[in-house]
């Protein structure tokens, strides 16, 4: 079965075609500045790119464009659109229903709609790609894949805030956590590398990109994870702080005269790396200007190490244990200077990496940077999300 992925974003829509019987990518592209002025990138392996300025005023303009070139003569992969058996949607929050990937019929998308105030950035758009896949691909099975339904099983002394219990029972307010398709695939990735079942393994995973979380999973079960009601929470990341002292909030509110949404929008994209290092959300420069001393540069690099040790002690403990230790996503998969500062010094767990196995990781390969006589694994694993929603909206659509 052919398998299209779609993840859409506020002005974006990110499109792979996938062919289930042998895992291709047969194409994959990017539409972007929807509703400003608009461009599609439109790739497939081995072959030229087609990039396009053109004007997509709306989610339903980019998807029948998107819809045009996968079956043009000159660009196409496929005959007839009808030789997709199925989409799969990346939805970032599945709220309390979504405990697994699910069909998505007129009700899904009347809940997806009660909890856009709790998912208020992310929501509207992927309602957006659901609804244009929807009017054109009328026969086609849609299947939501939520970001959140990876936590749906970690226990609610761990989700629930220390708060007045009426903010839970009534606005909804608990951790979700999020990046839980890309947890739940590096997880089950780590599994197949050490030729272990799931149940067998406590794995800790360190999703660490532009958004970064970190998720303890036990015996194939996350059972507690860094990001919470918002992907706010948790370690610094390029442009949001993560966790700090929630009083800090009021204060600078005060202090600065800020609005909630100019507060907002300070934790949101003007903090974590970019905010301590003055000089890039991007960690490929602030660890340049690290390793050149830059004091601000050096104390964001280690802000980041430091947080993900806390976390990954912190999972240890709550798992009572640990096997493997996972580093993916954008700095996760290619920073050998943050993984080596993680790593340092938690001999005491049985962590310890191989310096040379660490630095010679070929791009987007999984590898094992465990030293010899380290008792946990540390594996590099790159993540794919996509794959992971082809494969859920596949399993589904044969159940049916
Ligand atoms: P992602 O959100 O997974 O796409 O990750 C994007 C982030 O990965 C970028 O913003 C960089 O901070 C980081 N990154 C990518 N390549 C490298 C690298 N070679 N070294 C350090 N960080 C990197």
């Amino acid at each position: 079965m052919k398998i299209l992925v779609i993840n859409a974003g506020s002005s974006s829509l990110k499109y792979q075609l996938f062919n289930m019987t042998n895992g291709e990518v047969l194409a994959k592209g990017l539409c972007e500045r929807i509703g400003i002025d608009g461009a599609i990138t439109h790739k497939r392996p081995g072959k030229e790119n087609f990039e396009k300025e053109v004007a997509l005023p709306t989610h339903d303009e980019a998807l029948s464009l998107v819809l045009e070139l996968l079956v043009s003569a000159e660009y196409g992969v496929v005959a007839s659109i009808d030789e997709i058996g199925a989409v799969g949607h990346r939805i970032a929050h599945g709220g309390e229903k979504y405990g697994c990937s699910s069909l998505i019929d007129d009700e899904a998308v009347a809940y997806l709609e009660t909890i856009i105030p709790i998912n208020p950035l992310h929501g509207p758009p992927a309602i957006k790609g659901i609804k244009a896949c929807r009017r054109l691909m009328k026969n086609i099975p849609q299947v939501g894949v939520f970001d959140t339904s990876f936590y749906s099983q970690i226990e609610d002394f761990r989700t629930i805030y220390p708060l007045p219990y009426e903010l839970y029972s009534e606005n909804k307010i608990r951790r979700y956590g999020f990046h839980g398709t890309s947890h739940r695939y590096v997880s089950a990735k780590a599994a197949e590398m050490l030729n272990k079942e799931p149940s067998e393994l406590k794995i800790i995973t360190c999703h660490l990109g532009n958004g970064s979380s970190i998720t303890a999973v036990d015996k194939g079960i996350a059972i507690d994870t860094s990001m919470g009601f918002t992907p706010q929470e948790g370690i610094p990341m390029g442009t949001r702080s993560g966790s700090i002292d929630p009083s800090v909030i009021p204060y600078i509110m005060k202090a600065k005269n800020l609005s909630a949404d100019e507060v907002e929008d300070l934790i949101n994209r003007k903090s974590g790396l970019l905010g301590v290092s003055g000089i890039s959300s991007d960690s490929r420069y602030v660890e340049e200007a690290a390793l050149k001393g830059d004091y601000r540069a050096q104390l964001a690099v280690k802000m980041l190490a430091n947080s993900i040790k806390k976390y990954i002690g912190s999972y240890i403990a709550e798992m009572n244990g640990i096997d493997a230790l996972v580093f993916t996503a954008g700095i996760g998969e290619n920073s050998d200077m943050l993984r080596k500062m993680v790593c340092s010094e938690l001999d005491f767990f049985g962590i310890k990496i191989d310096e040379d196995k660490n630095k010679s990781i070929p791009r987007g390969s999984a590898a094992d940077i465990s030293d010899e006589c380290a008792r946990v694994k540390t594996l590099v694993i790159p993540t794919d999300e996509e794959y992971m929603i082809a494969l859920d909206t596949l399993n589904l659509c044969k159940e049916q």
